[in-house]
């Protein structure tokens, strides 16, 4: 019998795991795809928002200032990348200087310090290339820029590190009340736990609904991305975005953790709810608003990928966390935006409840810390020699474009919750991010899974299971 189970292996499942391994409990996440962080949470905007833009009074609102504070620590003890980058909302005249007031009240409701309305001279010293047409702009110096799948992937390995079991590549496909807990059946095989947290993204109304009533659906929205080279990386200082509107918070400009420039997304419901494809109405949508932003063209031939993902959006318009009336049965269901600033604070209330109802106390013996990961493209050329003179595989770089070598990915494929795929070894360490997306790299990567998980290399998969690269030797 395990105490708790969490369904779902996206940032909100993993930071609720560690928040219950730092509690005398036996836990474990179960999630269906290969790897962690393939929902929502793997394409989104990545932005770590201020706060303010969420109704007061909504769990939105108190997550997203609660999460949006956590983050510097948490990005400390978990070693992913993370940048403070204040957000610009920008008004074009009149009407939407009245939004910014709007927005600024609600901000300082919603306790969000540092905000402030810039005009003239002071805002385009803070981002010079804006349009002219720009006539004001509510700035959040709180607001930052992170890596989101890489703080769902680090957390899974700090709990990991500290006990918690993860399956993945295992399906939750029913979930029955026991006398003393929750039994919980999966294509793999069944567990007895005594409660279970339903962070499943946009199946979580399913997952609800095998225990509960129908009472909240889940409506998949399609939102599409261009990134751009890191040449223009620099091309903004902040986080550019339009006025919010009923549809949500538009189209941004943003420079990524990367040093590249991120632009979208769109907004647009779907009926698949993993396929995530990208259309050219769609993206030519977020080319035009994006471009209002500045004075100049925006560089579109500097594009190295477009890329979709799909919010979990609740028919309810707030998230769902919190106890249901099946004893031993949580959820944090219908995260969508501001999900990935909110989930640190989604998390740490969800396993206080969870340990309260257990009966659990604290663990004395509980380290937040994760085993520092060596990032040779943030490296001083003296730091790189010091380190190469100890381990000669980091003078191996495999990824040209990130200029990540064989030691980083070594070290990623046998940490906890380590890589297994090609995808796995991009998320973890960048190689296959830059400008050339793989074509160079690849192979290479390919090598190293082999040879590191004792797997011929036309079992090495690209995603999960059905993406093998190779099919065989030809000479
Ligand atoms: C286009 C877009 C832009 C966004 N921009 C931002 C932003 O800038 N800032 C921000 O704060 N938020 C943003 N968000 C929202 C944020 O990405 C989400 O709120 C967050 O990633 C949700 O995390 P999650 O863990 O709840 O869901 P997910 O990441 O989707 O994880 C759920 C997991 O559950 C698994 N699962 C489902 N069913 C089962 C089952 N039966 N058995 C086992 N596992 C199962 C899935 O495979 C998935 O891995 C954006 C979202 C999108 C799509």
């Amino acid at each position: 019998m395990e105490d708790v189970i969490v369904i779902g292996g996206g940032v909100v499942g993993c930071l609720t795991l560690r928040a219950l391994a730092s509690w005398k409990l036996r836990v474990r996440l179960i999630e269906k795809q290969y790897d962690l962080a393939s929902g929502a949470t793997m394409a989104n905007s990545a932005i770590v928002h201020a706060g303010y833009d969420p109704e007061p009074g909504t769990r939105k609102a108190r997550f997203n200032a609660e999460g949006n504070r956590l983050y510097p620590a948490l990005a400390r003890e978990l070693d992913f990348l993370f940048l403070p980058t204040p957000s610009l909302v920008t008004a074009f005249g009149e009407e939407q200087e009245e939004t910014l007031e709007k927005l600024l009240a609600r901000g300082r409701e919603n306790g969000v310090e540092g905000l402030s309305i810039l005009r003239g001279e002071e805002l385009f010293r803070a981002e010079p290339r804006l349009s002219e047409k720009v006539t004001a702009a509510l700035r959040a110096p709180t607001a930052g820029i992170t890596e989101p799948w890489s703080v769902a992937i680090t957390a899974a390995e700090n709990a990991a590190d500290n006990g918690a079991l993860l399956n993945l590549g295992e399906e939750v496909t029913g979930l029955s009340r026991l006398p003393d807990g929750i039994l919980v059946t999966t294509d793999k095989g069944e567990y007895k736990a005594r409660a279970v947290v339903n962070a499943a993204g946009v199946w979580a109304d399913r997952i609800h609904d095998m225990l509960l009533p129908h009472a909240f659906s889940i409506r998949p929205r399609l939102g599409q991305y261009y990134l751009l080279d890191r040449k223009v990386g620099d091309l903004v200082k902040n986080t550019l975005f339009a006025c919010p509107t009923r549809e949500g918070k538009g189209v941004l400009l943003s420079p990524s953790v990367h040093g590249k420039l991120l632009i979208g997304p769109d907004a647009r419901e779907v009926s698949d709810r993993e396929l995530t494809p990208t259309d050219a109405e769609g993206l030519r949508f977020v080319r035009e608003s994006a471009a209002r932003f500045l004075r100049e063209p925006l560089p579109m031939n500097l594009t190295i990928r477009t890329y979709a993902g799909i919010r979990p959006t609740p028919d309810t318009g707030d998230f769902i966390v919190g106890k249901t009336d099946v004893p031993g049965f949580y959820q944090a269901a219908g995260i969508e935006s501001p999900g990935l600033a909110s989930a640190p604070a989604i998390a740490r209330e969800l396993s206080e409840t969870v340990a309260r109802d257990l009966g659990a106390a604290k663990r004395e013996d509980f380290n937040p810390f994760r085993r520092k990961q060596i990032r040779l493209n943030r490296m001083s050329e003296e730091e790189k020699r010091e380190l190469i003179s100890r381990d000669s595989r980091y003078a191996v770089i495999v990824c040209k474009c990130e200029k990540v070598s064989e030691a980083e990915i070594v070290d990623a494929i046998h940490r906890n919750a380590g890589a297994r795929s090609v995808k796995g070894v991009k998320k973890r360490v960048g190689a296959g991010f830059g400008r050339c997306q793989a074509g160079f790299c690849q192979p290479v990567v390919v090598s190293i899974l082999a040879r590191e998980l004792g797997i011929p290399k036309d079992q090495v998969l690209y995603d999960g299971p059905g993406s093998e690269i190779l099919k065989g030797k030809v000479k």
